[in-house]
């Protein structure tokens, strides 16, 4: 538990740094706004707070070991409140609830906190409530409301709340997470230039499917190399079975872009934050053999063809027409 604060300082400095400050110039705010895609610490930052807030110990972090804390860390703290949605919304009375909790005293501490988890999913009449409450703040109440969709929510309570952004996750870092938790580098390196978020990320890094599907990518991708005439037979050998809807099809797509991608990189010089790095000798003697115009012709017609899938083009029609325009792009070798 220990690592939480390098684990925020590496993943949100900026939003550490304000919270840090908030505490150790006693400038905390009656509500915050916690604004981020998933995966990016918005809870984990929360709970954090929360501790600074309530930890038996002085200074500036949470010390993580004394019953505040570990209370808090197991849901279990009388003075902190988390409301989740209901189903699909957090409804009126949830709201209502917490502020009869929150009219009493704090039980134990001297402040009180509650976090509203998805705070945009509020229906009208929760968020309404919920403005009353910001709008006559408790001396001794923090809240925090963390959303990945600020725009969604209520003008008048974002007005109320001391915004705090927090960065999506580099790929260069998700990269190096993935490898701590043993996701090997060809995989990590190539999930963590398909999404930011870490648990998608490391869900598909190790998922055999997707693992397979990047095998037949490059098989594809070889193959159109070296014998561009049988790259048809390929795609009905081994592509059509195993990539086999619409959503299969534009991770396949997403595959061969970043390929391309890899490839234009080394063409004009760049071998860093490569998708495929155990590829770049064959990658480099293409790049050898072809020119940057060639590759951007064969990312466009990548890119058309996803925006083909996206208006429900035939998938299997549409790799055959993609197959035919990355041929004569390679014929050249
Ligand atoms: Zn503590």
């Amino acid at each position: 538990m220990s690592d939480i604060w390098k684990d925020l300082n590496e993943l949100q400095p900026i939003v550490l740094k304000m919270i840090t400050n908030s505490l150790t110039k006693d400038r905390v705010a009656h509500a915050y706004l916690f604004e981020g895609d998933p995966g990016t610490g918005k809870k984990k930052t929360a709970f954090y707070f929360a501790k600074s807030l309530l930890c038996e110990e002085a200074g500036d972090r949470p010390c993580n070991e004394c019953s505040n804390c570990r209370r808090i860390d197991s849901g279990n703290h009388p003075d902190v409140h988390m409301v989740e949605p209901d189903g699909l919304s957090i409804k009126k009375q949830q709201i209502v609830y917490l502020q009869q909790e929150f009219s009493k005293t704090a039980v134990e501490s001297n402040r009180k906190i509650y976090i509203i988890n998805h705070a945009d999913k509020m229906t009208a009449s929760a968020a309404n409530s919920l403005l009353k409450f910001l709008e006559e703040p408790a001396a001794d109440t923090v809240a925090l409301l963390l959303t990945e969709q600020a725009q969604r929510m209520l003008p008048t309570i974002l007005s109320r709340c001391q915004l705090l952004s927090f960065k999506s996750l580099p790929p260069a870092l998700l990269k190096n997470k993935l490898i701590e938790k043993e996701v090997s580098l060809p995989m990590a390196a190539l999930v963590s230039r398909l999404t930011n978020n870490f648990e998608e990320a490391f869900r598909l890094g190790t998922e055999e499917w997707f693992a397979q599907s990047r095998k037949i990518v490059l098989k594809l991708y070889e193959v159109l190399l070296k014998n561009p005439l049988e790259a048809m037979v390929k795609l009905q050998e081994d592509f059509n079975g195993h990539f086999k809807d619409k959503q299969q099809v534009s991770v396949a797509l997403d595959l061969l872009l970043l390929l391309f991608k890899d490839l234009l990189s080394i063409q004009t010089g760049e071998e860093q934050g490569l998708a495929y790095p155990d590829q770049l000798a064959l990658l480099k003697n293409t790049a050898l053999h072809s020119s940057i115009v060639n590759t951007t012709e064969q990312i466009t017609a990548i890119l058309e063809a996803k925006r083909k899938l996206d208006a429900n083009m035939n998938p299997q029609l549409l790799m055959e027409q993609l197959v035919l325009k990355l041929q004569g792009g390679a014929s050249f070798v």
